[in-house]
């Protein structure tokens, strides 16, 4: 049997190029050393925002809006456009490479319908630390991913700093390298952990992100 090592990554994070967030990219170093990650997805709203250091694991990613929910696509090589089916959406994520997790499935009004959807999707975000009805939300994904038989993530859905890490994924992977972590995806090996961010947080989160948009 292969060893694996075990990394944190909060694999749902929004930085200022999302409308809606205040997370400036020169401050990510510092955010996962003080909450203990290994690294991270910066999953802006259906743009890929380009970002490396060094010291971290970073996956280049994106949420994108379909017309059933949204997505977090992870290992996205190009943009992809907004406003398609899930199913058409999950589709060109695989052709690039990519993994696509279905995003907070119980986040009324962004809701997906999972049971109808005609490809499988490489997991669940189970544990979105941001939604209002957390607890409640988690409970709900986690049953209906394990119908499913779907692996599940963790994110914390980010738009301010204080947040980062609240929820995170954790993948068993061979390296730190992306190919490794993205295998690691791929096969399913990987588990969500953490909180739901406090009810202070995510009502200071979604005040912040209505705010900004006005
Ligand atoms: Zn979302
Ligand atoms: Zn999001």
């Amino acid at each position: 049997m292969r060893d694996y090592t075990q990394f944190k990554l909060d694999i749902h994070v929004h930085t200022t190029n999302s409308s809606d967030s205040c997370i400036n990219l020169e401050t990510i170093p510092e955010i996962l050393d003080k909450k203990g990650l290994d690294g991270l997805a910066i999953t802006d709203h259906d743009k890929i925002t380009k970002y490396d250091i060094k010291e971290k694991i970073v996956l280049q990613g994106a949420e994108i809006s379909t017309i059933n929910g949204h997505l977090i696509a992870l290992n996205i090589k190009k943009n992809i456009n907004s406003g398609m089916s899930m199913g058409r959406t999950i589709n060109e994520v695989h052709s690039q490479g990519g993994i696509a997790i279905i995003a907070h499935p119980y986040n009324f009004p962004q809701n997906c319908n999972l049971k109808k959807l005609d490809i499988r999707p490489d997991g669940i975000e189970v544990l979105n630390a941001r939604v209002m009805f957390c607890n409640i939300s988690t409970s709900l994904s986690k049953r209906m991913a394990v119908k499913l038989s779907i692996p599940m993530t963790g994110g914390s859905d980010s738009h301010i700093p204080d947040t980062v890490g609240d929820s995170y994924t954790i993948v068993e992977a061979e390296s730190d390298s992306i190919d490794d972590i993205i295998d690691a995806f791929r096969m399913g090996r990987i588990t969500f952990s953490g909180n739901c961010s406090s009810l202070r947080k995510r009502i200071k989160s979604r005040i912040y992100s209505i705010t900004k948009k006005l």
